[in-house]
This record gives structure tokens, C-alpha cells and sequence, in this order.
């Protein structure tokens, strides 16, 4: 045992993913996951692991299930958007079996301060059927990251470790447990090939029968779900941050201090008989979570129960004035305090830096519609006052999106955006006959998530699509001038609009942030 002092929720994950033996990593950057990534890659030489930044989910997905059942421990690193994409092969990776414990890092951005959405994966848990870990503090994040490795070994299935930025924010001390598994010279575990002796549907049953049980003891049984019962009137049930604000409440507010309080750490399998005599318990309970109210959805049919259903707590983020208004208010039925939509002008605008490369392109977009956007810096020009793309709905996504266009539809997409889907929605295009005109943005790196480098697929696309042409803007700009270099733009777009086919014209930019 050693002893950290002061160390945040992601150095916390950081040390218990070293202390697990972990051995191959991969991330997919984006917030608030870059930041973990990068203690990883920071510390890679002095440690025993592989790690690799991948431009896909999916991909990121596959190849840490790969070094599993080949018996070496493995973390993916993904934003909450990210998990949308890797859930393919977790879906399948629950019945097919892994080998050694592997780990899906998933980061939450409530309050979706650089996120296309808010959503929430604790959902994941119920959709897969895996568990899910919610860590309230660094302490909470380093042994939840130790017991999940353990807990997908013995279940033989990914486990889903979910953190959100407040891990970011908060500093705790953490006594390390270094695991002694090398020298306990305990063999590695592999894939067991006998899973092939069972159908599809065998395997869906073998894990109903054999892992669902295990993952659903955890949860009824785990030390991650603390109960604290100080009363029988009001009792709150919490997970992840929100359970840090409620305990700091009841044990600095002495109105408060009859309070219980629930701590959920492991909230999936959903601990349906801890919850239900949680509530039986109490006249009233309030469930203080964010983002989305996963919690309350498995128990809204109890009369007794109050939270963002009821009004008494926002949608997203949850600070400790929110946490005091609904208990203020406990006595209430329905609230209706939350109502104001969060608007561009009430929050104040994150506009694209004013000397971005790519502003002769957005001046000359302001004048044509539709245009479909991506994620990436182009997205921050859809509001005024560029009104340059018209939509922005997946990373990768602007070239498909563009497809379902009358006419020849435009895609704006990142070098990026491309290397991670966008190549797919390319490919289609091309065999599907569409007429669409594709402007890539190549800068090199992926400039909203801290500037990792990226892919030049200008060959692969130049073979793709044989009406293909390259224009440096920076080169432009400095030779002709920002008006002159619109101008050439424009009349590009206008020829290759009348083109039929797919055409692409690559815009080389050097991004002046980073
Ligand atoms: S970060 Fe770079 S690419 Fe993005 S808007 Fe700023 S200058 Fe342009």
C-alpha cells in the first residue's frame, strides 16, 4: 500500500489502471477523455503498456477486445458520443466472452461544454447488460477501476467505468493497492475457445445463466453502493459527482442531518432490491444524478419519488444550489423552476478563432444552403453570425448527411471527421451514384480536442474520387489576399456544383491555435 496525497479523479485512474497490470490502451480523443489519455501517453516509457490514439470508437473497440482474449488487461478511452459507436462489438462481446479484464472508460460531458449532446451512458448498462461503475470521488475512481478489471474476468464481459470532468476538479487522498498478480504467477486468461461449441442464441444464454448472475450479485453486494440511514422521512439516492454535493449537504447542514442517503457507485445491473428498500424506507425520495435521470426511469412507478421528472432538479448538470432548491422544496409535487432553454446568447458564444485558415470558406458558405456540417471547428460556424453549415449531427457524418440533399448536396467535413467515419459515408457516395461536393479541411490535427495528429488520406481519397483537387489557403492568402482567395473559392464551389458525380475539393489550412 502506498500512500497518494492529493491526487485528482484522473491521475486516481491513471495509478489503478497501473496498478491492475493494465497492458494495452487505446483513446479516442475528445472531452473530457484527452485529458485522461494524455497521463497515459505522458507516462507510457516508463510503464509496461502499449497505448495508441485511434480515430474510431469502433475500431478502438475491437482492437483492446483483440489483446483480451489474448490474455493481456485493456482499457478503451471514449467520450460518452464514442460509446455510441464502440457498442457494436460490446453488444456482441457480452455473449461472445473475453479473455483478461477489460475496461470501457467512458467520459460524460453533462452540461455539454464541448459535446455535440449530453447523453448519458449509464444507459449503456441496461442496453448491453454489462456494469457500470459511477465513481463519486478519486478514491471511488481508483478502486472502481481496480474491482472492474477483476469483475470483467470472473464475468468474462467489458465493464463500463463511467467519470464525468468533476473527477477533474476534485483532489483526494488515495492509498494505492499494487496488485501482486505477476508474482503470484496465476495464469493469464485467455479467450476459452469451448464458447464456440454454442449457437448465437446458446451463447445469449450462457451469459443469462452464467456472467448476468454474477454482474447482478456485484450490484446488490457492492461496497460501491453505500447506504446511510438517518431518518425515515427523506432519504436521497445519488450516483457519480451529484453523491459528492449530496454528502457534503447533509454533513454540513444540520436542517439536513435526517436525511439517508443512497450512494449508488455501481448502477448497473440496476440494485433493484437495495433501491427498493431504500424507498420503503422513507415518505419521500429525492434521486440527485446527471445528466439524464437514469435512476429515477427504473423507479418513477414509486409515488414517493422526486427528481428531474418532477422539476425538482435540472436536466444535465447538477451543482449544490440545485441539490438545495429541491430539498428546500421537498414538499412539493412538481416544480416548474427549470424551464428556460438555454440559449447562444444566454450561455455567450464559442465562436471559431477570427484568424482561423478556413474563414474565406465560411464567408463564402454564408451564401449557400444547404451545407452539412461536422463535428470539429466547422460546427461552431452554423450560428450567426457565419451561418455557414446548416446541420452538424456525428462526427464523419457531414458527406452521408449531404447525400440525402436535393441537387448536389455540399459536405464540409475535417480531416479528422473523415479519417474517423467520414471515409465510409465517401465510399457510399461513390457507389451509390450521388452527386455531392465533398470540402475536406486539412489541417493535420484534430484542433478541437487538443491538436493529436491526424491522417492525410488525400491519396485514398484522390483514388475514390477522380474529381478531386487541392487548394492551400494558406499559401492563397498570403499571395492573393483574404478577398481574392473567397473569390477563388467561391468559383470553385460554383464549378464543382455543376459537375456531375461526387467531387471533393481539399482545403490545406495550418490551424493558428495549435
Ligand atoms: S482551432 Fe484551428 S482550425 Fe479550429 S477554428 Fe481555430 S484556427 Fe481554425
Amino acid at each position: 500500500m502506498t500512500d497518494n496525497k492529493d491526487i485528482n479523479g484522473l491521475e486516481a485512474i491513471y495509478l489503478a489502471a497501473i496498478d491492475s497490470n493494465v497492458r494495452f490502451i487505446t483513446a479516442v480523443a475528445g472531452y473530457p477523455m484527452t485529458a485522461v489519455a494524455d497521463y497515459f501517453f505522458k507516462e507510457s516509457d516508463s510503464n509496461d503498456y502499449d497505448i495508441h490514439w485511434f480515430t474510431n470508437e469502433k475500431a478502438a473497440m475491437e482492437a483492446v477486445l483483440g489483446a483480451s482474449v489474448t490474455g493481456r488487461r485493456s482499457m478503451v478511452l471514449v467520450k460518452h458520443v464514442g460509446i455510441n459507436l464502440l457498442s457494436d462489438p460490446l453488444m456482441t462481446a457480452m455473449m461472445h466472452t473475453i479473455g483478461a479484464g477489460l475496461v470501457i472508460l467512458v467520459g460524460d460531458d453533462p452540461g455539454a461544454k464541448a459535446s455535440q449532446n449530453e447523453q448519458d451512458s449509464r444507459f449503456y448498462g441496461a442496453l448491453s447488460e454489462t456494469a457500470v461503475f459511477d465513481p463519486a470521488t478519486p478514491k471511488d475512481a481508483y478502486l472502481s477501476l481496480q474491482r472492474a478489471f477483476e469483475l470483467s474476468e470472473e464475468a468474462k464481459v467489458p465493464v463500463i467505468v463511467r467519470i464525468t470532468d468533476r473527477l477533474d476538479k476534485r483532489e483526494q487522498s488515495v492509498a494505492r493497492i499494487v496488485s501482486k498478480k505477476e508474482d503470484a504467477d496465476i495464469p493469464e486468461k485467455k479467450l476459452d475457445r469451448d464458447i464456440w461449441k454454442f449457437t448465437m442464441h446458446g451463447k445469449h444464454q450462457r451469459f443469462h445463466m452464467e456472467s448476468e448472475p454474477l454482474l447482478i450479485h456485484e450490484a446488490e453486494n457492492s461496497c460501491f453502493n453505500r447506504i446511510s440511514i438517518n431518518g425515515e422521512i427523506v432519504g436521497i439516492i445519488s450516483s457519480g459527482y451529484p453523491s459528492s454535493i449530496v454528502d457534503n449537504i447533509l454533513s454540513t447542514q444540520v436542517t439536513y442531518s435526517d436525511y439517508s442517503h443512497l450512494a449508488l457507485g455501481l448502477v448497473s445491473p440496476f440494485p433493484k432490491n437495495i433501491v427498493k428498500q431504500f424507498i420503503d424506507k422513507h415518505k419521500r425520495v429525492l434521486v440527485v444524478e446527471e445528466s439524464e435521470a437514469v435512476i429515477e426511469s427504473y423507479i418513477s412507478t414509486c409515488n414517493n419519488v422526486l427528481g428531474k421528472k418532477s422539476g425538482h432538479l435540472p436536466v444535465g448538470m447538477i451543482e449544490k444550489e440545485h441539490v438545495e432548491f429541491a430539498l428546500e422544496n421537498i414538499d412539493m409535487n412538481e416544480l416548474t423552476k427549470y424551464t428556460e432553454i438555454q440559449t447562444i446568447a444566454s450561455r455567450g458564444s464559442k465562436p471559431i478563432c477570427c484568424d482561423c485558415p478556413f474563414m474565406p470558406l465560411y464567408n463564402v458558405l454564408h451564401d449557400i444552403e444547404p451545407v452539412a456540417g461536422d463535428m470539429g471547428c466547422s460546427i461552431r460556424t452554423a450560428p450567426d453570425p457565419l451561418n455557414a453549415v446548416n446541420t452538424g449531427f456525428a462526427l464523419g457524418g457531414a458527406i452521408s448527411t449531404a447525400c440525402g440533399f436535393p441537387g448536389k448536396g455540399i459536405a464540409v467535413i475535417g480531416d479528422f471527421g473523415l479519417a474517423h467515419s467520414g471515409i465510409v459515408g465517401l465510399i457510399n457516395a461513390v457507389n451509390g451514384g450521388f452527386d455531392i461536393l465533398v470540402i475536406i479541411l486539412q489541417n493535420d490535427i484534430a484542433a478541437m480536442t487538443g491538436g493529436q495528429e491526424t491522417a492525410n488520406l488525400y491519396d485514398l481519397v484522390k483514388a475514390l474520387v477522380p474529381d478531386t483537387i487541392i487548394f492551400n489557403i494558406d499559401n492563397s492568402i498570403s499571395l492573393e489576399g483574404s478577398v481574392k482567395t473567397q473569390n477563388i473559392i467561391k468559383d470553385m464551389i460554383r464549378e464543382k456544383q455543376e459537375a456531375k458525380g461526387v467531387s471533393v475539393i481539399y482545403l490545406e489550412g495550418k490551424c493558428t491555435l495549435h
